[in-house]
């Protein structure tokens, strides 16, 4: 009953003509994937360049990322009344990269989630733990205190249009993808929570995506799985014919 959702996220890639034959490619070749949800997420200075190539097609933009506080002075950053002016509908929030490469707190992502929920947006919140966290046994409270400090002060009514995403960093980029099992696992643990924290009704509605090393070959036995609800693909996303592979094996 839920809708699996394949969201590509570009990260720092492609150029302005590039991003939008992608984007082209992906619209006209998507006919195969009408039983998903398909989301692309290019660099923002792309965004209005994808958003135009979208549009009239079933293939939803979201951003990579958006800032906590409304227009004003805050040098270089993006709000989300910005991207809403573009046509955005979604935003990746908490990606592991941002977390561990630019320092983004928990606080942060939550300052985040509420504001992109306040224009309308829906947030896509990652959550993830490192190898060493995984090799110490400690995966799955990593992901509570993820899941707790990143969501904190989210309403149950406002969780509906949240997207969460299990992105172990271990497996991102690496091409080491997680188990089917390992990552069922996790997503479960997810799924209690959210069950836990609001309802077991408000659980049944959220999706769950899987992110790290997704390629067409492993799609499938990853989305099969009860509680994955779908992929946050980086590089393969980059490929119209290997991102549309995931979502037709989905
Ligand atoms: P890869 O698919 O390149 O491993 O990246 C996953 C990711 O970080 C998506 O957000």
């Amino acid at each position: 009953m839920r809708r699996p959702l394949i969201a590509g996220n570009w990260k720092m890639n492609t150029d302005r003509a590039s991003a939008v034959a992608l984007a082209k490619a992906v619209a006209e070749k998507s006919g195969p994937a009408k039983h998903v949800d398909l989301l692309v997420c290019p660099p923002a200075v792309y965004l209005a360049s994808v958003a135009e190539a979208l549009s009239g097609t079933p293939v939803a933009l979201g951003a990579q990322n958006v800032y906590f506080e409304d227009n004003g002075a805050f040098t270089g950053e993006t709000s989300t009344s910005m991207l809403t002016d573009l046509g955005v509908e979604f935003v990746i929030l908490g990606h592991s990269e941002r977390r561990h490469v630019l320092g983004e707190t928990d606080a942060d992502v939550a300052k985040k989630t509420l504001k992109a929920l306040d224009a309308g947006l829906a947030p896509i919140v990652c959550v993830g733990e490192l190898l060493e966290e995984r090799e110490a046994g400690r995966t799955a409270e990593v992901i509570a205190s993820q899941f707790e400090g990143s969501l904190a002060g989210v309403s149950e009514d406002q969780m509906a249009s949240v997207v969460i995403a299990y992105e172990p960093v271990w497996a991102i980029g690496t091409g080491k993808v997680a188990s089917p099992e390992q990552a069922e696992e996790v997503h479960a643990d997810l799924r209690r929570l959210l069950s836990e924290r609001y309802s077991p009704a408000l659980a049944e509605k959220v999706r769950i995506l899987y992110g790290g090393s997704v390629k067409p070959g492993n799609a499938a036995e990853l989305i099969g799985q009860p509680n994955i609800d779908g992929a946050l693909v980086g590089g393969a996303s980059l490929k119209a014919d290997d991102f549309l592979g995931i979502a037709t094996a989905a």
